[in-house]
């Protein structure tokens, strides 16, 4: 294992090292919610497998991340019925704003301004 691995926080959190609140997984991918949410809801979605970034990444984690996040846009539909718009944005590179040098995709909903979302999300 490289020293990079060795100190990357997301690797922590898919080795149980680091707590999350996890919102769903497969073999090759970890769903959970932000520590620092831009708004209630807002999920990250990674590999399991470290990449810096997404032209680090094999096939297999690749084809694994899309059908993920989109299960848990689905899932929390039904969960809180007003998670209907959210944000899918993905960071690679320090100009590109990336704070985690681990491949990572922010699904953030978009509540309504009026009515909110329909539960309080958990914190991480
Ligand atoms: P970036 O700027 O790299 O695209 O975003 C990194 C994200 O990871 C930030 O939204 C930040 O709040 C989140 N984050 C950083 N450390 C932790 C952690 O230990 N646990 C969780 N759940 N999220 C984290």
């Amino acid at each position: 294992m490289s020293s990079k691995m060795a100190a990357c926080i997301f690797c922590k959190i898919v080795k149980g090292e680091i707590p999350c609140f996890n919102l769903y997984e497969t073999e090759r991918t970890l769903a959970f919610l932000d520590i620092n949410p831009l708004s209630q809801g807002h999920a990250l979605v990674i590999p399991k497998a470290h990449g810096a970034q997404l032209t680090d990444l094999d096939e297999e984690s690749l084809q694994d991340l899309l059908p993920v996040a989109v299960k848990v846009a689905k899932a929390s539909k039904i969960i809180d019925p007003k998670f209907a718009d959210f944000n899918m944005l993905q960071n690679n590179g320090k100009l590109a704003h990336q704070e985690v040098d681990h491949v990572h995709f922010h699904m953030i909903p978009k509540p309504n301004e009026k009515e909110g979302l329909g539960i309080k999300w958990p914190q991480q």
